[in-house]
C-alpha cells in the first residue's frame, strides 16, 4: 500500500518536481558540483497583469546531480549558505543569466532576468562589483537586472547588506523584497531598503479568494506596495481564479503554474511565442 500511495503521490507533484528526492547533501559534493557546472538554471515568466505581456523572467536554480535527476533549490541553497559555498553559487547563476538574457535579446526578446540573492552574499564587499561586472561583460543593461532579496533569518548586522543594496541602488539594478509578509521579510526592510518591486508570498495568493485572512494579507500587500509606489508581483498564480482576484484588484505582475512553469533557457523564446498568440 505504501508503495502505491507513493505512486499516487508521484503523479500529483507537478511534473517539475518529479524528479527531486528528498535528500540533504553534503557540502563537498555540492561544491563540486558548482565548480563543476552540474547547476543549471530555469527561468519563469513575469506578466503583465492588465496586458499579459511578458516583462521578465525570474532565474531559479537547479542541480542536474548525476545519479538523484533534478535536484531542487530547496534541497542545497540552505547547505551552500551554511557552508560559504553560497559566494560561488550566486555567481555562477548570475554568470549564466546574463549570458541568457543576451543570447534572448539578440533573438529580439528584451526581458528584465530577476536572480534571487542570499542575505550572505552582502558578506562579500565586492559583490554590487561583480554583479555590475557581470551584467556589463553581457551587455546587459542595469535596469533590465533585479535582484530578489529573501532575508531568511535575523540579521544582527544590518549595515552590510545595507550598503551593498545602496551600492546596487546607484548603479540602477532592481531591487525586489521576495516573500513579502513572511520570516524576515517584512515591514522594517521597506523603511530601509528603496525597493523596487514587492513580491506577495504565494501563501496569499494560491486561492487567497475564497480565504478571507489570505484575501486581507493579499489586499495590504499590494496597498502597500502601491503606496510606496512599488511594482507589485503576486506569486504562486495557479489557476483561473487566482488570475481573476489579480485583475479585479489590479495586481501589476503575475508569476506561477497557470501562465508557466519554470523552464531551461532554450525553451523560452518557444514558449514566448506560443504565448504572444494564444
Ligand atoms: P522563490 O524565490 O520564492 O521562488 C519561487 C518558487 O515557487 C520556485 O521554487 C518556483 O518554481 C515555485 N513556483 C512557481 N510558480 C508556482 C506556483 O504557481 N505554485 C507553487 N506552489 N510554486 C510555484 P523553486 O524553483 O523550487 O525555488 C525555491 C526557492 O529556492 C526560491 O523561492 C528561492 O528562495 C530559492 N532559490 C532558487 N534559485 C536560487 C538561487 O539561484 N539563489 C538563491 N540564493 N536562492 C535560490
Ligand atoms: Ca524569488
Ligand atoms: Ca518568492
Ligand atoms: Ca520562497
Amino acid at each position: 500500500p505504501l508503495a502505491t500511495m507513493a505512486a499516487m503521490v508521484g503523479k500529483w507533484r507537478p511534473a517539475a518536481a518529479q524528479a527531486a528526492t528528498v535528500k540533504s547533501y553534503g557540502a563537498g559534493e555540492l561544491g563540486a558540483a558548482i565548480a563543476g557546472d552540474e547547476l543549471v538554471n530555469y527561468y519563469q515568466p513575469k506578466v503583465a497583469v492588465a496586458t499579459g505581456a511578458v516583462v521578465g523572467v525570474e532565474t531559479l536554480v537547479r542541480w542536474r546531480h548525476p545519479t538523484d535527476g533534478l535536484v531542487f533549490p530547496d534541497q542545497f541553497i540552505g547547505v551552500a549558505e551554511e557552508h560559504g559555498l553560497i559566494d560561488g553559487l550566486t555567481r555562477v547563476v548570475l554568470t549564466g543569466a546574463m549570458a541568457d538574457a543576451a543570447a534572448w535579446l539578440k533573438l529580439g526578446l528584451r526581458l528584465r532576468v530577476a536572480i534571487n540573492i542570499s542575505m550572505d552574499n552582502f558578506s562579500t564587499v565586492d559583490f554590487a562589483d561583480f554583479v555590475s561586472g557581470a551584467a556589463a561583460a553581457a551587455a546587459v543593461a542595469p535596469q533590465d537586472v533585479i535582484l530578489e532579496v529573501t532575508e531568511s533569518r535575523l540579521m544582527l548586522d544590518r549595515r552590510a547588506p545595507l550598503e551593498v543594496l545602496t551600492r546596487l541602488r546607484l548603479k540602477r539594478f532592481g531591487l525586489s523584497i521576495d516573500d513579502f509578509g513572511t520570516g524576515h521579510s517584512s515591514l522594517t526592510q521597506l523603511r530601509d531598503i528603496p525597493f523596487d518591486e514587492l513580491k506577495i508570498d504565494s501563501s496569499f495568493v494560491h486561492g487567497a479568494w475564497r480565504d478571507t485572512t489570505a484575501l486581507a494579507m493579499y489586499a495590504a500587500s499590494l496597498g502597500l506596495g502601491k503606496q510606496l509606489g512599488m511594482e507589485v508581483v503576486a506569486e504562486g498564480v495557479e489557476d483561473q481564479d487566482d488570475w481573476d482576484l489579480l485583475r479585479r484588484t489590479n495586481c501589476d505582475l503575475a508569476q506561477g503554474y497557470f501562465i508557466a512553469r519554470p523552464m531551461p533557457a532554450a525553451d523560452l523564446a518557444g514558449w514566448n511565442t506560443i504565448w504572444n498568440e494564444r
